[in-house]
C-alpha cells in the first residue's frame, strides 16, 4: 500500500473532568461563542482534508450527551465511536488505540495513523494538520510544539533554580501528536505490561513520552502555533473568547 492510502485516524481527548478549572463542566464542554470547546476541534478535523475518521473519548456518564448533543447535534460524521476514557490522559489514549486494534470493528485501523488530540485545545487548523501530517509521512513519529519564548529554568524540589537549558532547545509541546499506530500501541502496551502502566503511567503528561521511553523513539517536533493552546484554567477560556 502507498503511504498516501494509509488510513488517518484521530483520536480525539475529552475525558477530562476539569479539576483544575474548578468547575462542575468540564473544560471541553464550557461554551466558547455559544459552542462548546470541543465542537472546535471537531469541526476542523471533520473538514479536514487529512483526516478519515475520528473516535471520540469521553467520560462514561457523558456519553449520550455527547453523541447526541454534539455528534449528532453538529453532524459531525467523520466521528465513528464515541467510547468511555479512564482516569487519566493516558488511559483515555490506550483505551481508544485497544478499540482500534480490533480487526473486525469499523474504527480499526491497524497499519495507519493516528493523530491523538486534546479535545480541550480548540484551535486546531488544516494547517497544523497538514504539517504534522507531512512530518509523520517522513519520521513515524511527530507532535505539534513551538519554541519557547521564555527562559525555562530547571528548579529543584525546594524550588531553587539549578540549571537553565539553552533556550533555542526548548519547546512546548501540544497536540496533534501523531504515529504510526502500530508504534505508538506497542509502546502504549509496553507502558500497560508494567504493573498496569501505574507507576510508570503517572508520570506520563503526553504520548510521545510514551514513545520515548518505552521505545527510545525519537519524535520530530512540528512548529504548530501559539494559538494553539489548551484550556487548563478558567483565565485560558478567557484568553480564548478574546482570540475568536
Ligand atoms: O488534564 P489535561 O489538561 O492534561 O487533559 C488534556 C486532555 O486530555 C483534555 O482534552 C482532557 O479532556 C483529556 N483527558 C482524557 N482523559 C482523562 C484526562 C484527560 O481524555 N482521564
Amino acid at each position: 500500500m502507498e503511504q498516501k492510502d494509509k488510513r488517518r485516524t484521530a483520536i480525539v481527548l475529552a475525558a477530562g473532568s476539569g479539576r483544575r478549572m474548578k468547575s462542575s463542566t468540564a473544560k471541553q464542554f464550557m461554551l466558547l461563542e455559544g459552542k462548546p470547546v470541543i465542537w472546535y476541534s471537531l469541526q476542523a478535523l471533520e473538514q479536514s482534508r487529512v483526516i478519515d475518521d475520528c473516535i471520540l473519548v469521553t467520560g462514561e456518564e457523558d456519553i449520550p450527551y455527547v453523541q447526541q448533543e454534539i455528534v449528532n447535534r453538529y453532524g459531525f460524521s467523520k466521528v465513528r465511536a464515541v467510547v468511555p476514557g479512564g482516569r487519566e490522559r493516558y488511559e483515555s489514549v490506550y483505551h481508544a488505540l485497544r478499540l482500534m486494534a480490533v480487526d473486525d470493528r469499523w474504527i480499526s485501523n491497524r497499519q495507519g495513523y493516528v493523530f491523538i488530540h486534546d479535545g480541550a485545545r480548540p484551535f486546531l487548523t488544516e494547517e497544523i494538520l497538514e504539517s504534522v501530517y507531512g512530518a509523520v509521512r517522513l519520521y513515524g513519529a511527530c507532535a505539534a510544539a513551538v519554541p519557547v519564548k521564555d527562559t525555562v529554568k530547571i528548579a529543584d524540589e525546594k524550588g531553587f533554580a539549578v540549571q537553565t537549558p539553552d533556550r533555542k532547545l526548548v519547546w512546548a509541546v501540544q497536540t496533534p501528536q501523531v504515529f504510526d499506530v502500530s508504534v505508538i500501541t506497542r509502546a502504549y502496551e509496553m507502558l500497560f505490561e508494567k504493573s498496569g502502566g501505574r507507576e510508570e503511567g503517572a508520570a506520563v503528561t503526553d504520548d510521545a513520552m510514551v514513545a520515548e521511553k518505552m521505545l527510545g523513539i525519537s519524535v520530530k517536533l512540528v512548529e504548530a502555533s501559539y494559538r494553539n493552546i489548551k484550556i487548563t484554567t478558567p483565565e485560558d477560556l478567557k484568553t480564548e473568547k478574546s482570540l475568536l
